[in-house]
Formats: structure tokens, C-alpha cells, sequence
């Protein structure tokens, strides 16, 4: 590599070791203090931070500022504004306040805000957030903030993130205080894997469906898909190598500690891991990185696809969030310890989680339910929609013999008993062997593999860590006081596992059979789709617990429901609308065309020859004349259930709709394009084929 690393990395970045440096010491321990302990900001440090930041923004070229941050759209928002000021000779200087620094007022009538701005004014305004650091994109300071209405209702993902994180803090601090320990504060961490596809530029390009939905809509499976398995780890072409370089150099200077870049399972698909960092900053950093990669991708001729499903019949792609809990002290939570009394602590914590993910199954799985992802889960290449925990056998075994009070296979075959005897360390590789389960325990994380490629990890983390604050909450309310700790928990603990146990399991989670066992037997959520998952959100145990840990008010409930479901129905919406232009400009003359130039060379030959059968022009022109036809049928069809789409009344009553009638027309649809297309000749095919967009980069 031309560069030196060690210099790129976070050369960008206003992070710690620069305001080290460029800080007086009373601002530094200030604003250090306000990061790590959630400090109110003093006005004056503001000041001094913003002089600061221009200055060393300015000095690497910047020429704007934007408040950078999160509406409920999924993607990233910015408004520029410039540092200029004049200034009284004539002459312009450059400013940036405190004040500028801490709030912003974007326009905020046009991003979605479920109702929620409705009651309140259109304004809203931008909050910095210091715990995530500003960086330089573009030639832009960007200052990552919180968007909220005037009232303080939040109309962005961070700042429920943040507060869920407040909230197990809150909760897990006080456990920790039961086990003799004073921390800080404590962190969730994250390390969210992300999966992607490059395709040559040229080809997107040719194809609508991509160009407007990200995905194709249209195309039959080509000869080769990846049924070989020779992509996964495979050597990395060329082009997808100099992309990589070029990526990581660009992530690297945004302080984005991109470590681990591989193929992935489908032939053009790829993967990049970062380190882990704090949930914030991770999902600052995940936003980020997505846009990046669809940067550089073009920078190379290629286009980064980040839909959950870009092709048919091949993986999709998703992403997976790696949590974990650490305290400042940088203990992980999650960490079987070497003393049998940390052994304990860990014990419970890991209760809480599983706890939290029986619970609060269905905020899970709505937490990654998108039109995209639907197309995931379920389909045999990614977990199924049913939320379930995998724990590998030996902590398995370990639960079990605390439940049942017997002994534990383990070397000293004795009774379990918790605060007295060590469990073993679980090496990666003993956990981390099933790839089917949504929400795995790997070592010292858990693993939740259910999200989808493009969704933003700050969903899913928000419930996950409202819901383990949750589980906390109530152990602490238990064990608090408590005349006898260690038999107190270890009676909570045998509970706990007996009551969630039926979340927990480690088979094959691609089967029918536990599909049928999962729902039938232990009653766990089936929610197949967006529509059928987004309503829980307001299910009063729900709302009761976001409510009570004040991650969500009850009118921001109702806003997210609301926009995500309108979300859904929009994306495909524009799908529908799509499949029908593309029908009726291209494949329907296409095919039309053919069907004529196969039925011209039939007559002609024939009345030149008699004693010929033209047998492929026969059959393949009655065939298409007979697709055709159907196709036509099919697109009218389709095009009346959009039609209807606009006289529901309510959002879940029009995404019903999708799901019961547009989905499954815009299924069949396909269908008999696709079958037209295997018998067409590529020539006249208005499209670039799988073949070609899966195989056009080398
Ligand atoms: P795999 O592909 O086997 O799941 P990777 O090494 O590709 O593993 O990704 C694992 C991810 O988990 C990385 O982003 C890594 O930084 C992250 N990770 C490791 N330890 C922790 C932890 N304690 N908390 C959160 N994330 C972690
Ligand atoms: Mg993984």
C-alpha cells in the first residue's frame, strides 16, 4: 500500500489525540467529561471547541460546516454552510461559534416525521453530539448531531440510541454495584459486519429496476449462480482489490477501523468488518461506511449495491451487529471471568440478554424489518424471521445443570453451584459454529445476524439495549437488599432460565421443522414481514418498557410505526411502478419484436422451401405470442392493485394490501418475464442479463 497507515488513519477526524493537542487543559477535562460521564456542556467550552475545530478544519481545507445527522429516512441528512463571514475591510474571514457548534436549525418539513411535527411547529433543530466525533468529508466540517422537534420529541435515530444506551448504564451499573464494583458507566459496543455487491457501472445503469430500486426486479437465473461455492474467500479480482485499497484508505481517514475484507457467498458479493467501537460511534461510523463504499465504487466504474436482495435465486446480503457490554474500565460484561464470583456476574448478564431477547422478541424482529429484508429472512440464506438465541453446547450444558441443579459435565462433575465453581473459558471456535442462528453467543458477544445490509444499525441496538436495561432493571429491583446475594441470584438465575428457555436453541434454524417446533411447540413470533411485524411496535408491553426506560415517548412510538410502515409501502410501491414501466416501455416491444422477426423468418422460409419445418420458429413465437398475452394480463392486473393501493384509509390497512395482493402479482409477473427472457435471443433482450451483471467485474 502507497500510504502510510499509521498517518492516515483518523487524519480527519477531531478525535481525541487532536484535542489533546490543540485543547487548553480546563476545555479538554471539560469536554471529556460531558463525553464520557454525560456531563452537561459548559457554553464557554463550546466556544473554545469551536474555535478550535475551525481552525484545524480550515487548516485541512475545509470551507464548510454541516450539522451531520440521522432522520428517520435511514440515510444520512446535511446542509452546508459555509465558514465565510465578511469582514470589515472587505475581506471575508472565517467563522464558526459555540453556538453554531452546538445547534443547527435545518428545515426539518421535509423529512418524515410520522405526525410528530404536525401538532408542534415545522421547524426542528440540530444538538451536537460530542461523544461522536466531527470529521471532514468533502471539504465539509461534519459536526454529527441529534435532530429532534422543538418540544424534544426525536425525529432521528440517534437520539433514541442515545438514550437506550443511558438506560442500560443505568441498569447495569446497578448490578455491578451488587457485585462490590463502582464503574463509571457502561457501554454497549458494536462491531457491525457489513455485505455488499459491486457491479460494473455500465450495467447498473442499463438496468431501471436497479437505477430506481436497487434491486432487479426482472431476470432469469443464469447458467452459474453459486452453487460451486468458489466465490466465498475466493482470491479477489483485481478491480475489487483496487476498490478495497482505495476504500479502506478513505475509511481509515475517518478514523473507521476498517480491518477484515473478503468475497462473500454470492458470486460479485463482498464483506468488510470494522473493529468494534462504541454503539454510537459504530453506527455514526456504519452510516458512514455505507456511504463511502458507494463512493469509491464509482470512482472505480462500479456500483455498490447495499439492497438486502439485488438478485434473485443468489444471497442477498445483510449485516451483523456484534454487541457487547464493557465497562470504562474496559471489562467485558459478556466475558466468562476466571473467578467463579465473576463467573456469576457474567452468568446474570447473560441471563439479561436472553431474557430481553424472549421478551422482546417482536422488537427485534421489527428493529430489521424493511421491504428488503423481507426478501431475507425466512428464505433459507439468512436466520429465520423467528427471533431464537444460540448458546454452542458447553454453556448449554452449563444452563442446564444450574436448572436442574445436577452436575456438570465439565471436569469436576459437581453440582453447579453459582459463586463457588469456575466455568471454562469458551474458546470462538466452540460457539461460533452455527451460522443459522438470528442472535448468537460467540466467546464474549453476542452476534444478532438478522439485519439487513442498507438497514441503519441504530434500530436494532436501540431495543436490544432497552431491553437488556430492562431485564437488569428488574434483577436489580430483586437483588437489591437482599438478605442472602448468592443464593438470591442463583435462585434468579435458575429461574430465568427456566422461564426463557424456550428461546434458546441450537439447531439448524433453516429447517421446517423448527419453524413448526418454534411456533407450535415453544409459541415463539413468526412475523414474516414487514407488515406483520412494524404493528407490535405499539403493543402495550412495548410501549410500557421503552416508555418507562424513556428511550421512546409514546407520540415517537407512534411516529416510527408509522413511518416505517409508510416506508414499506412506498419501496414497493416504486417497485410496482417500476415492473410496470419496464414492462410496457421494454420487455413487452422486446418480446413483441421477436416474436415478429421469428414469425417473418417462418414465412419466408417456408415459401421458400417446402419441405422444411421451422420447428424452433414455430414453437419459440407461439410460446412468447402466448407469454406475451400474459404478461400483458398480468401488468394490468398489477397496475389496478397499485391503483387501489391509494384508497386505504391507514397505513397497516395499505401495507396488508401489499403484502396479501401487490407482492404476490409482482411475483407473477416476473415470472413470465423471466420465462420469456430464458427463451428470447440475448440480442434482442432490452437488458443486461444476471449473467452479465453478476459476472462484469474482474
Ligand atoms: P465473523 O465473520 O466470524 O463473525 P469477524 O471477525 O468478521 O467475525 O467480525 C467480528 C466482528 O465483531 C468485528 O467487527 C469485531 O470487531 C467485532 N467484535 C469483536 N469483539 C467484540 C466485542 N467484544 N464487542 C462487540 N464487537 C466485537
Ligand atoms: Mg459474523
Amino acid at each position: 500500500m502507497k500510504q502510510n497507515v499509521p498517518e492516515t488513519y483518523g487524519s480527519m477526524v477531531f478525535d481525541d489525540k487532536v484535542m489533546r493537542a490543540r485543547l487548553s487543559v480546563e476545555v479538554y477535562n471539560s469536554l471529556r467529561k460531558t463525553i464520557d460521564e454525560n456531563v452537561k456542556l459548559d457554553v464557554s467550552v463550546a466556544e473554545a471547541v469551536a474555535t478550535e475545530m475551525r481552525d484545524w478544519a480550515v487548516e485541512k481545507g475545509a470551507t464548510h460546516y454541516t450539522h451531520w445527522f440521522q432522520p428517520l429516512t435511514g440515510v444520512t441528512a446535511e446542509k452546508h454552510d459555509s465558514f465565510i463571514s465578511p469582514s470589515p475591510d472587505g475581506g471575508i474571514i472565517m467563522e464558526f461559534s459555540g453556538k453554531e457548534l452546538i445547534k443547527g436549525e435545518p428545515d426539518a418539513s421535509s423529512f418524515p416525521s410520522g405526525g410528530l411535527r404536525a401538532t408542534f411547529e415545522a421547524r426542528g433543530y440540530t444538538a451536537w453530539d460530542p461523544t461522536s466525533y466531527a470529521f471532514i468529508k468533502d471539504h465539509t466540517l461534519c459536526i454529527p448531531t441529534a435532530f429532534c422537534t422543538y418540544t424534544g420529541d426525536a425525529l432521528d435515530k440517534k437520539t433514541p440510541l442515545l438514550r437506550s444506551m443511558q438506560a442500560l448504564n443505568r441498569q447495569a451499573k446497578r448490578i455491578l454495584k451488587l457485585f462490590g464494583k463502582e464503574v463509571k458507566y457502561v457501554r454497549t459496543s458494536v462491531g457491525p459486519e457489513q455485505e455488499y455487491f459491486l457491479i460494473d457501472k455500465e450495467m447498473f445503469e442499463k438496468r431501471p429496476d436497479l437505477v430506481y430500486t436497487g434491486r432487479t426486479l426482472f431476470g432469469a437465473m443464469p447458467p452459474k449462480g453459486q452453487e460451486l461455492d468458489d466465490h466465498y474467500f475466493g482470491v479477489i479480482k483485481p478491480r475489487v482489490t483496487a476498490y478495497m485499497e482505495d476504500l479502506n484508505e478513505e475509511l481509515w481517514k475517518l478514523g473507521i477501523l476498517a480491518k477484515t475484507e473478503h468475497n462473500e457467498v454470492a458470486p460479485a458479493q463482498h464483506e468488510m468488518a470494522p473493529i468494534y467501537s462504541t454503539t454510537n460511534v459504530a453506527t455514526d461510523n456504519n452510516q458512514l461506511t455505507m456511504e463511502i463504499m458507494q463512493k469509491v465504487a464509482r470512482k472505480h466504474g462500479m456500483v455498490c449495491l447495499l439492497h438486502e436482495k439485488p438478485f434473485a435465486g443468489v444471497n442477498g446480503s445483510g449485516k451483523h451487529n456484534n454487541w457487547s457490554m464493557a465497562t470504562d474500565t474496559g471489562v467485558n460484561l459478556l466475558s466468562p471471568g476466571d473467578t467463579p464470583y465473576e463467573n456469576a456476574q457474567f452468568l446474570l448478564f447473560l441471563c439479561a440478554v436472553i431474557q430481553a431477547v424472549d421478551d422482546y422478541q417482536d422488537l427485534l424482529r421489527l428493529s430489521v424489518a424493511t421491504a428488503g429484508n423481507d426478501h431475507r429472512l425466512g428464505a433459507n440464506e439468512a436466520p429465520p424471521a423467528i427471533i431464537s438465541v444460540f448458546l454452542g453446547d458447553e454453556l448449554s450444558a452449563i444452563l442446564e445443570a444450574i436448572k436442574t441443579d445436577t452436575p456438570y459435565q465439565g471436569k469436576e462433575k459437581e453440582v453447579m453451584k453459582l459463586g463457588v465453581h469456575s466455568i471454562p473459558r469458551f474458546s470462538k471456535d466452540t460457539t461460533d459454529r452455527n451460522r443459522t442462528s438470528p442472535f448468537a453467543f460467540t466467546g464474549n458477544k453476542f452476534e444478532f445476524r438478522s439485519l439487513g445490509s442498507s438497514n441503519s444499525i441504530a434500530c436494532c441496538n436501540i431495543m436490544l439495549n432497552a431491553a437488556v436495561a430492562e431485564s437488569l432493571k428488574q434483577y436489580a429491583d430483586r437483588l437489591e437488599g437482599s438478605k442472602n446475594f448468592e443464593s438470591d441470584m442463583h435462585d434468579l438465575i435458575q429461574e430465568t432460565i427456566k422461564k426463557h428457555e424456550r428461546i434458546l436453541f441450537n439447531g439448524n434454524g433453516y429447517t421446517d421443522e423448527w419453524v413448526k417446533e418454534a411456533t407450535e411447540v415453544r409459541g415463539l413470533s413468526n412475523l414474516k414481514t414487514t407488515a406483520d411485524a412494524m404493528p407490535h411496535l405499539l403493543d402495550e408491553k412495548n410501549k410500557k418498557m421503552l416508555m418507562e426506560h424513556k428511550v421512546f415517548n409514546e407520540s415517537e412510538l407512534d411516529s416510527r410505526c408509522e413511518i416505517m410502515l409508510e416506508n414499506y409501502c412506498k419501496t414497493i410501491n416504486i417497485e410496482g411502478l417500476t415492473m410496470v414501466d419496464m414492462v410496457r416501455k421494454s420487455y413487452l416491444p422486446a418480446i413483441e419484436g421477436y416474436t415478429y422477426s421469428l414469425a417473418k423468418n417462418l414465412s419466408v422460409v417456408k415459401s421458400v422451401s417446402k419441405n422444411v419445418k421451422c420447428a424452433y420458429e414455430q414453437t419459440t413465437m407461439e410460446k412468447l405470442s402466448g407469454l406475451e398475452d400474459e404478461i400483458m394480463e398480468k401488468v394490468d392486473a398489477l397496475e389496478a392493485s397499485l391503483e387501489k393501493l391509494k384508497d386505504f384509509d391507514s397505513i397497516i390497512k395499505t401495507s396488508e394490501a401489499i403484502r396479501d395482493d401487490v407482492l404476490p402479482k409482482m411475483e407473477d409477473l416476473r415470472s413470465s418475464v423471466d420465462e420469456a427472457e430464458k427463451v428470447s435471443s440475448e440480442k434482442c433482450w432490452p437488458v443486461p442479463s444476471y449473467g452479465q451483471l453478476l459476472f462484469s467485474v474482474y
